[in-house]
């Protein structure tokens, strides 16, 4: 007979899902094991969210540092050290992994190294290194994650090609690098390294770069991508990949039906990832996935088999680490008895290219689709004090609010730590704050965050640091 383990909760994968579930979880008395095959933190913190900002944030103090003169500043001699950013990065991973298994330690919670899978009578089969293990589990979590979608065309597995994680451990930049995706992840990378002053090249499918993102930023953002070292080649299908006798890749892409191709030292493949499943064996217990081939969940991210959940990208919802860790919440919230649902309206979304881009609930091709009438405003932060302290005065803040109800349903930033103020505005939507409501609220000056309380009284023309006609 095989020994078989019991647990209360059972969580396979350790990323911001995985990971927040279980603190939670021990947090509210649960004895929680947590199984995870690679690394504590996921693709997120080892291979995703956090070293690829540890990587723009060392271009910025780059460019901080070339252009120290115009605050005064001489600097002469500024190289960026790509060994030593590594050093850098990896430092800030590292701590922060350590943290993380501090805090399942201090927590109580059972982490094990290993591959976990549903066994046929419905125990979970952990291989780990010191052998086979069986658990019992009264529920369990799945946040396996997602990995990089690959192309299906010639060439594809060249060594020249590498995907997003094998893109951040590179020993050397290169002098060239074709992306083949003009998405989130492929719109990081071209601005981190077409900083650093590589050739780069994007070739994106679609119309548009970031096809989710309203137009106007996105055509204000091609403009500094190009002064970037960026060319950006829309509506282009990339159809093979070869390597020449110089070692050098030849992408290969049709556009308007017109075949032409690109060289470079090294293609970036971002064209975008799907739910980790492999090895899990879910039909060992009986579990649906849905049209995306995520796991199907409901509000409550309960599967089809009511003892599981899923969370995080295994259910290909929204791909963000922060909806990953809330779903986790909301699940073992459940677990536990305690009501509680998804909701997916203003879920924030940053994306961190030069300048960065946020948004929240509703943008106005969302507006215009749903022909919901709308007043939107639109503040400068050229008429920010801050922004000019910063040296920064590139962007604007854009407040809609439905014209019926008098609500704010969205607000999208491109500007300098449109990350941080994205935050603010997503409580005010979040809680169904008014144009009223803040005005009542005081803003710290000189601050980025003036821009929200000249965009909301801008929206009865009643801005004090910029004109706005009436
Ligand atoms: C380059 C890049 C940049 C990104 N930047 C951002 C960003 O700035 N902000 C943001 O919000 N999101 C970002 N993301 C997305 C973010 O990383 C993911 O949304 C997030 O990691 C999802 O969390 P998760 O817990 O669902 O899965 P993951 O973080 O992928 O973790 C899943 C874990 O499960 C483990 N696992 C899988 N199968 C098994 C198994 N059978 N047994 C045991 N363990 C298993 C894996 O090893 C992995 O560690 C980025 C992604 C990439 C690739």
């Amino acid at each position: 007979m095989k020994d078989v383990k019991q647990t209360d909760l059972m969580i396979i994968g350790a990323g911001p899902g995985g990971y927040v579930g279980a603190i939670y979880a021990a947090r509210k008395g649960l004895k929680v094991t947590l199984v995870e095959k690679r690394w504590i933190g996921g693709t997120c913190l080892n291979a995703g969210c956090i070293p690829t900002k540890a990587l723009i944030k060392a271009v910025e103090v780059f460019e901080e540092a070339k252009t120290g003169s115009k605050f005064g500043i001489d600097v002469e001699g500024v190289t960026a050290n790509w060994t030593n950013i590594q050093i850098q990065k990896n430092k800030v991973t590292d701590s922060l992994r350590q943290g993380v298994e501090v805090l399942l330690a201090k927590n109580g919670v059972n982490v094990v190294n290993g591959s976990a899978s549903f066994a046929d009578d419905g125990t979970i089969l952990v291989a780990a290194s010191a052998g086979n293990e069986f658990y019992q589990a009264r529920n369990t979590i799945i946040a396996t994650g997602a990995k990089t979608k690959h192309l299906h065309i010639t060439g594809i597995d060249l060594p020249v090609v590498i995907d997003s994680e094998q893109i951040l451990t590179l020993s050397t930049i290169p002098q060239s690098l074709t992306i083949i995706g003009g998405g989130v992840i492929g719109m990081e990378f071209a601005f981190i390294f077409g900083r650093l002053g590589v050739r780069v090249t994007v070739i994106e499918f679609m119309p548009q770069i970031l096809p989710a993102v309203d137009l106007e930023i996105v055509q204000r953002l091609s403009r500094y991508a190009k002064m970037a070292n960026i060319n950006v080649i829309t509506n282009a299908a990339v159809t093979s990949i070869e390597q020449n006798e110089t070692g050098k890749a030849i992408v290969k892409y049709k556009q308007n039906d017109i075949d032409k191709f690109v060289e470079s030292d090294l293609v970036l493949e971002a064209v975008g990832r799907i739910p980790e499943l492999g090895n899990l064996s879910l039909n060992n217990i009986k579990i649906n996935l849905s049209k995306n081939g995520g796991i199907e969940v409901n509000s409550q991210m309960q599967t089809s088999n009511e003892t599981v959940y899923a969370i995080g990208d295994c259910t290909n919802l929204v791909q963000l680490a922060h909806v990953a860790s809330h779903q986790a919440i909301v699940a073992v919230d459940n677990i536990l008895g305690v009501q509680n649902k998804m909701e997916y309206n203003f879920v924030p979304s940053v994306i961190f290219t030069t300048p960065e881009i946020a948004t929240v609930g509703k943008s106005e091709k969302n507006l215009l689709d749903a022909g919901v009438p709308y007043q939107v405003s639109k503040i400068p932060y050229g008429s920010n004090g801050k922004a000019l302290i910063l040296n920064q005065p590139i962007g604007f803040i854009k407040l809609f609010r439905e014209i019926k109800s008098k609500r704010l349903v969205g607000a999208s930033v491109f500007g300098v730590e449109a990350n941080s103020l994205i935050a603010t505005l997503t409580v005010a939507l979040n809680n169904n704050l008014t144009v009223a409501d803040i005005k009542k609220t005081i803003f710290a000056h000189p601050t980025l965050s003036e821009l929200i309380y000249d965009s909301a009284l801008s929206l009865d023309h009643e801005a004090i640091h910029f004109f706005d006609e009436p």
